[in-house]
């Protein structure tokens, strides 16, 4: 997403956060893995949307019938692999599940565009962009 007033493009991906908002599939269709990662079963899943409404971020979307959110590749993310610029990390620490109840609460009226944007935006303002 491109945030052309203070000069960045940004990805917004699952966090992993602490609160699991989208773990609230009615159908079942998410577990959690080891890392924090979501997996869905696009098996049981019926693309109601409660998972995508859920997220304070808008890491989810559906697409084409499919639920895409960021599944970690199983614990080995090709995204940070690809990137040559080394613009992508990944740290299994304490800082890996950050709470996102701030934002649960300033997003709470937003579609999932307009969390994306908000979160971006917050976070590039945070990098003094
Ligand atoms: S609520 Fe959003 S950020 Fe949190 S685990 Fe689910 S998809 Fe990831
Ligand atoms: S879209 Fe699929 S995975 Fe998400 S809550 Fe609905 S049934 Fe569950």
């Amino acid at each position: 997403m491109n945030l052309y007033e203070i000069g960045i493009d940004g990805a917004v991906v699952c966090n992993q956060c602490q609160e699991r908002y989208c773990d609230c599939c009615p159908e079942k269709a998410i577990t959690i893995g080891s890392l924090g990662e979501v997996v869905v079963s696009q098996t049981l899943c019926t693309l109601c949307g409660v998972c995508r409404k859920a997220c304070p971020i808008g890491a989810i979307e559906i697409f084409n019938d499919f639920v895409y959110v960021c599944d970690l590749c199983g614990g080995r993310p090709k995204c940070i692999e690809a990137c040559k610029e080394g613009a992508i990390t990944f740290e299994v620490d304490e800082t890996h599940h950050p709470s996102l109840t701030a934002l649960k609460k300033e997003t709470k009226k937003m579609n999932s565009s307009q969390k994306q944007y908000f979160y971006l935006k917050k976070l590039g303002l945070e990098e003094g962009n």
